[in-house]
């Protein structure tokens, strides 16, 4: 079993790595010597961090928090597979051997520009493919992805248990599906140290893999239970972080709440309702130096609340480069990712109306081939009004933030969003469903804090009515400045969010070690 090679790694490590230890707090690791150190140790294990990798707000995430807990004093490793093998100048830290249906990998370092250490996974015959690390480029998951994330799982675990000589982390953070397996593989591992929190960003991916995975996995066969990974005769990832992690967190208050009913709870609901004691909303920052219009290299002309008049010169930017006219009508966007999640049908809808009204809109984005070709349809068929471009392009995501006047966010379910943030710091009113993280980032016009319009329905006639108060307050300039200075204001950074973070690993480290029996 794979489990008694990971014991035969932590024999070769220090031991004295165990314990390093937390202010006012003393415990004995079998060892004479007792070191103490203020630090938290934690390993922030994921499948996609920015710059290195990115198809989603998961990727500036997995760089924005970590960066902020750094900021709070915490020892931070970012922990993420190497999916091409030039990512930047690496430092091989260490190597763990083949084991079972495992490959053998070496861990380098690199760093992210905030200073933050990034421990890569390579292991090119895994990651370093052609195509999203999820998927080959024709859309098809890779067909070994229970392998392949189940390895970035186990090494975080290893890890726990000393596989990177000298460093013990006191807390994994694991996120999203691809890491959920590393709070299993740490439950069956009694010897370590370790607490885990589990962080779900989208309920809606959740790693299901047939049955005879847990074996190929080297997970103990009692672990394929209704109370462990086991749904409905598959494994799920995403349910083995849910189930054994110690604290589960999710990217907002609201959606925290929303996932414990069968609507949004996407078969999960039972078990979350019943892990409701160790499951917190707290609501994702954004990273306020990359998405600063004062400063942000990637658009036309810089800006801030006092010098609103400049944005002016991004939206002529952006209709240049959509192809539309310099005109002062205004302009409405929409950046993401083209899925039915997102609300693009509706848009869709509602876009022979937009067009017959005095506005622009330019769309950028990617993915359900179906909505791909509705949209460029459109674009012929109004090519004064709308624009679409096919494609991720994350400068052009900063123009276009600079230059709208309005961004469409009217997604069905949306655990926190990014893009509704972006805007609010770049004076562009958005224009949301009150769902999720939209609903805990987004204060409706109509209240003093007002920096955007929120509407509740599921439907494309809702969003349509949105979008028609939305284009009424733009026509009084006074009342418009205040929302988007409303929206500037507002502090999205990662401070508080990052010192709530810090709190559950303190408590869950603090319960962990509590358990621990003294040597
Ligand atoms: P998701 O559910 O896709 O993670 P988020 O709003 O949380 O949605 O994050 C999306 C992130 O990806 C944002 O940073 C957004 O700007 C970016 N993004 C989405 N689509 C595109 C695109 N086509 N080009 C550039 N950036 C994009």
């Amino acid at each position: 079993m794979q489990f008694i090679r990971v014991n035969r790694i932590i024999s070769s490590v220090s031991y004295a790595s165990h314990c390093h230890l937390y202010t006012g707090a003393v415990y004995a690791c079998g060892v004479p010597a007792l070191m103490i150190s203020p630090t938290l140790r934690l390993i922030f294990a994921t499948s996609e961090c920015a710059p290195f990798s990115k198809t989603g707000g998961l990727a500036d995430v997995s760089a924005a928090l970590p960066a902020a807990l750094r900021r709070l004093g915490v020892d931070v490793r970012i922990l993420v597979p190497a999916y091409s093998s030039g990512d930047a100048p690496m430092r091989v830290i260490a190597t763990v051997p083949a084991s079972g249906s495992f490959p053998a990998l070496s861990i380098a370092e690199a760093k992210l520009p905030s200073g933050v250490p990034v421990w890569l996974l390579v292991c090119p015959e895994f990651y370093a493919r052609n195509g999203s690390p999820y998927q080959s480029p024709a859309g098809t998951d890779w067909p070994d992805n229970a392998i392949r994330f189940g390895l970035l799982s186990r090494v975080a675990a290893l890890i726990a248990n000393g596989a990177v000589p000298g460093w013990i982390p006191d807390v994994i953070h694991c996120n999203d599906w691809p890491t959920g397996t590393a709070a299993a593989y740490l439950h069956y591992m009694p010897e370590a140290h370790t607490a885990s929190i589990f962080t779900i960003h989208n309920l809606a991916f959740q790693g299901l893999f047939p049955a005879p995975s847990v074996a190929a996995l080297g997970l103990p066969a009692d672990s394929f239970s209704i109370d462990g990974l086991e749904y409905y005769g598959q494994l799920s990832f995403l349910k083995a972080g849910i189930s054994y992690a110690d604290a589960i967190t999710t990217v907002s208050p609201t959606y925290a709440g929303e996932i414990q009913g069968e609507s949004l709870g996407a078969g999960l609901h039972g078990l979350l309702h019943y892990r409701r004691q160790a499951l917190t909303g707290i609501l994702n920052g954004i990273d306020t130096v990359a998405w600063n219009p004062a400063s942000d290299p990637h658009i036309a002309m810089n800006y801030g609340a006092a010098t609103l008049a400049d944005k002016m010169h991004n939206k002529r930017a952006v209709q240049s480069r959509a192809g539309l006219q310099h005109s002062h009508q205004p302009l409405l966007a929409v950046i993401s990712r083209l899925t039915e999640q997102k609300g693009i049908d509706w848009i869709i809808e509602i876009a022979p109306a937009l067009a017959a009204r005095s506005l622009q809109l330019v769309v950028l984005g990617s993915g359900d081939a179906r909505y791909e070709n509705e949209l460029k349809a459109l674009a012929e068929a109004y090519p004064l009004s709308i624009a679409v471009t096919l494609g991720f392009d994350e400068p052009y995501a900063h123009l276009i933030e600079a230059g709208a006047d309005i961004f469409l966010m009217p997604s069905r379910f949306e655990p926190c969003g990014m893009n509704q943030m972006y805007s609010q710091r770049y004076g562009t009113v958005p224009i949301v469903r009150a769902t999720g993280g939209l609903a805990d980032s987004v204060d409706d016009a109509a209240t003093p804090s007002g920096a955007g319009f929120l509407f509740y329905e599921a439907s494309a006639a809702a969003l349509l009515a949105a979008v028609e108060r939305a284009l009424l307050a733009y026509r009084d300039r006074t009342a418009w400045r205040r929302l988007q200075v409303n929206g500037m204001r507002r502090d999205f950074g990662w401070n508080a969010s990052a010192a709530r973070y810090l709190e559950i690993y303190r408590r869950i480290t603090a319960n962990r070690k509590s358990l621990t029996p003294i040597a």
